[in-house]
């Protein structure tokens, strides 16, 4: 399943990647009626109440992304894996790819590249993460929903 979140939806599409979910943008000019194109089944999570309505459109109210979150809880629920938590880019949307570590040491703080033992690169914009690098802050957060859920 695609989760497309149009572009007032961008922190919720971020933290819909860390959750691991497939969560493009749609951006403007793009369709809300096949919002992920050929790609597969999808639902569009959107701010816009002309889309409401539409098939695969799911209003959202809250302008607070963890609200957001709470919000569209039920439709990810079933689609959450815990083998995919932090699997993929928070800007690109793309899989990461597991990084040999000495590849990545000139990318990372020293005291990172001492302590970490696995490191995962996007193939899209080649930004390095390591446990805990997706965004901190949010990663406890989103464990703890994940927990919930
Ligand atoms: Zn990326």
């Amino acid at each position: 399943m695609i989760f497309v979140c149009d572009v007032m939806l961008g922190k919720l599409a971020r933290y819909l990647r860390v959750l691991g979910l497939d969560a493009p943008y749609l951006h403007h000019g793009g369709s809300p009626v096949s919002p992920a194109g050929d790609r597969g089944p999808s639902v569009l999570f959107t701010k816009k109440a002309a889309y409401a309505g539409k098939q695969g459109a799911i209003l959202v109210h809250s302008n607070d992304p963890r609200e957001q979150l709470r919000e569209i809880s039920g439709h990810i629920r079933p689609y959450i894996n815990p083998d995919d938590l932090m699997t993929r880019c928070i800007e690109c949307n793309v899989r990461l790819v597991e990084a040999r570590k000495e590849d990545i040491e000139p990318l990372v703080p020293e005291y990172i590249y001492h302590h970490q033992a696995s490191f995962r690169t996007c193939p899209s914009c080649r930004r390095v993460y390591w446990e805990g690098s997706h965004a901190e802050e949010m990663d406890e957060w989103v464990r703890n929903f994940y927990r919930e859920a």
